[in-house]
């Protein structure tokens, strides 16, 4: 457990009026507005200090480890570009940030931002050792004024956006949790002591203003342990400075698509939209505002409605992009938007917040990776039947790589932040609340260790979730222990069941926090079982998209790998740059029934593969009817507009094969519906 003051844990069953319950935010679950109360959040404490506690708290960053399929993507990570970045690309590796004179501003902090988490998490050594000397060499590097040696490079006169400094110290303060280094946070405590009379003098702008609340995580995390009244007051302040998302989202720029070759602006920038739904949680620790506590999920609808793509995330290349298929999404977004949802889950507990996680770390986050981590893309497309170097593409504002896999395709923001995904979900599967209770917030294989009462206490979940409907959950403490072990139950999970020990125990209610209230006592077992009803769900032009469970399903195509790129300077194998076509057709359109679409799909299991997010390696397989379109081409190197008639097809009827979308390399996920 943290070594925090465990003050009373006033939140639990928050009255109010629930947000979704009135408006039904078309982007959640629909029954979300039952997911309130084991959670709270809204209106809880106003702490003597003006902290409110979150809901939940994660765990400190080591407890929980990985296993199964998500140990070995996590091993997969640590084994390709994420393990091994420093050695070959000067911007992380000769950064002036470790003394070098490569690039001294965003990317080597981005890069530790995820290499920290991924080295704790695996109990990597290697890379432990490795992170804890680019540390060591921050922290070395300070100047005696409190800020980092990188700064004093910045061209004298001219302001200096500290946005990199709100993400290092947001990195450091990882490393202390993990290791409790004291010159990492006497590190950190300098630097944001220097960063105050800097922003009276100069306000926030650019990144830092649109970016201010991330200031926040490393700020609270020195208050809670010091309690020192100038950290809130530094936090105040970046909020005053900072974009006001709420007011933001109260316009309409936000829903109008950028069209292509259009206009780069701050507003619409998808990363920086990725981020900021975390920034009213963060808020509301200050003062508990109701409208810090209802926006993030209107944000989220509202991206929904006019950006949303089904694997949970919007378009953005880079610019918020609309709902067509092909417009693409970066990956800096994806990993900033699991972020987020880790912060709201935590911070609010709201069930919900919990399903959006588990559907882009599912399906967004592995489909935009080769399978064996060495390459990734900018831009990710639901419907990507080719990724090539094209100059005729239809992007907002990127160019003309951004959907090859490779090193640093279109620009190496995402080289540098990509590898905060999956070793940040690890640490958020499991939380804790202030009366000792455990939370399973997000499902997949792992251990997580924490104390209840001063008892140490050990949880494992053996699972192949979301490939299977079954979780095998085993709680063992040391001595018998009374606390609350909180289910997630996702919204999509009608008819979810419960055994202890083998007996079963009440229902379930979709979109809520089960509690399950008992004095452990010796190792006791529990098997949940979320039945994964298939779902064909109506996308733009009314397309179809199959699902079920957290999972989203796309044709499984043949794909031809081809180097590229090969003359240019650090595209060494096994990190070169590849474009891949497809080696068998696309162009289908599904052939189901408008009254029982379910009735013609068919799922089977398969093993999951030593590269769990893998064509081959899939461990689901969905077999559906459909024909081909011939008039469905390509069209700017991309799959041309899906019409929003139905279109008519003489073809031969064909039995397709789906896999999951976090399998596919390519693929055609939104599917015309054949008249
Ligand atoms: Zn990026």
């Amino acid at each position: 457990m943290q070594p925090l003051d465990r003050r009373q844990f006033l939140t639990t069953m928050a009255a109010g009026t629930s947000f979704w319950a009135v408006t039904g935010a078309p982007g959640l679950a629909p029954d979300v507005h039952h997911s309130r109360g084991a959670g709270g959040g809204g209106g809880g404490p106003r702490r003597p200090s003006g902290l409110a506690d979150p809901a939940f708290r994660p765990l400190p960053l080591g407890s929980i480890r990985p296993r199964g399929w998500l140990e070995r993507q996590l091993r997969l990570q640590a084994g390709g570009l994420s393990g091994h970045l420093d050695e070959f690309w000067p911007d992380v590796g000769r950064s002036q940030w470790f003394g070098g004179a490569a690039e001294g501003w965003e990317r080597a902090p981005y890069w530790m931002d995820g290499a920290i988490p991924l080295a704790w998490v695996l109990g990597d050594a290697r890379l432990q050792a490795k992170a804890s000397g680019y540390v060591a060499e921050i922290v070395r590097r300070q100047r005696s004024d409190g800020w980092y040696s990188p700064v004093a490079n910045a061209p004298s006169g001219r302001p200096y956006d500290p946005w990199a400094v709100l993400l290092a110290n947001k990195m450091l303060v990882q490393h202390h949790q993990a290791t409790g280094d004291d010159r990492t946070f006497r590190a950190v405590e300098a630097s944001l002591k220097a960063l105050a009379p800097s922003i009276a003098r100069t306000p926030l702008f650019r990144w830092g203003k649109y970016r201010w609340f991330e200031g926040l995580i490393p700020i609270y995390y020195l208050h809670e342990r010091t309690g020192e009244a100038w950290l809130l007051d530094l936090a105040r302040t970046l909020r005053a400075q900072g974009t006001d998302y709420a007011a933001l989202y109260a316009g309409e720029g936000v829903t109008v698509p950028t069209p292509r070759r259009g206009r780069w602006t701050w507003d619409k920038h998808v990363v920086n939209t990725a981020m900021a739904p975390k920034a009213a949680a963060l808020s509301w620790r200050l003062d508990q505002g109701s409208q810090d506590r209802e926006f993030p999920a209107r944000m989220l609808a509202i991206l929904d409605r006019y950006h949303g793509q089904v694997t949970g995330m919007f378009t953005g290349d880079e610019c918020l992009a609309g709902r067509n298929p092909v417009q693409g999404t970066e990956l800096c977004a994806v990993v900033e938007f699991l972020y987020s949802l880790e912060i709201l889950s935590s911070v609010f507990g709201d069930a919900a917040f919990g399903d959006r996680l588990e559907r882009v770390a599912f399906n967004a986050l592995p489909a935009t990776f080769s399978p064996d981590m060495w390459a990734h893309q900018y831009d990710q497309q639901v419907n990507q039947v080719q990724c090539t170097i094209n100059p005729d593409h239809m992007w907002t504002t990127n160019g003309p790589e951004s959907n090859l896999y490779g090193l640093e395709p279109n620009f190496g923001c995402c080289t540098s932040n990509m590898h905060q995904g999956w070793p940040k979900l690890v640490a958020h599967l499991w939380m804790t609340t202030a009366e000792g209770g455990l939370v399973a917030m997000a499902y997949a294989p792992s251990e997580a260790r924490f104390q209840s009462r001063g008892v140490p206490i050990v949880v494992t979940l053996d699972t192949d979730y979301p490939f299977r409907e079954t979780l095998s959950l085993t709680v063992a403490p040391d001595r018998p222990v009374a606390f609350p072990l909180l289910l997630r139950v996702p919204a999509w999970a009608e008819g979810a069941t419960l055994e202890v020990d083998g007996a079963p125990q009440a229902t379930m209610r979709p979109g809520t926090f089960h509690r399950l209230e008992r004095e452990w006592r010796g190792p006791t077992r529990i098997t949940l079982r979320f039945p994964m009803q298939p779902k064909v769900s109506l996308r733009y032009h009314d397309a179809l998209a199959v699902e079920r469970g957290p999972l989203v399903y796309s044709l499984r195509l043949e794909e031809r790998w081809t180097r590229v790129n090969a003359d240019q300077p650090h595209r060494e194998l096994p990190h070169g740059d590849f474009e891949v076509q497809p080696a068998s057709p696309w162009n289908y359109g599904l052939v189901l029934d408008p009254t029982a679409p379910l009735e013609g799909l068919r799922f089977e299991e398969r093993p999951v593969g030593e590269r769990p997010f893998s064509p081959e390696g899939a461990g689901v397989r969905a077999r559906v009817s459909g024909r081909r379109l011939p008039d469905w081409k390509m069209e700017h190197g991309w799959t041309a507009e899906i019409a929003p008639e139905p279109p008519a097809s003489s073809e031969p009827m064909e039995e397709l094969t789906l896999v999951p979308y976090g399998c596919t390399n390519i693929r055609v996920t939104e599917f015309p519906r054949v008249a």
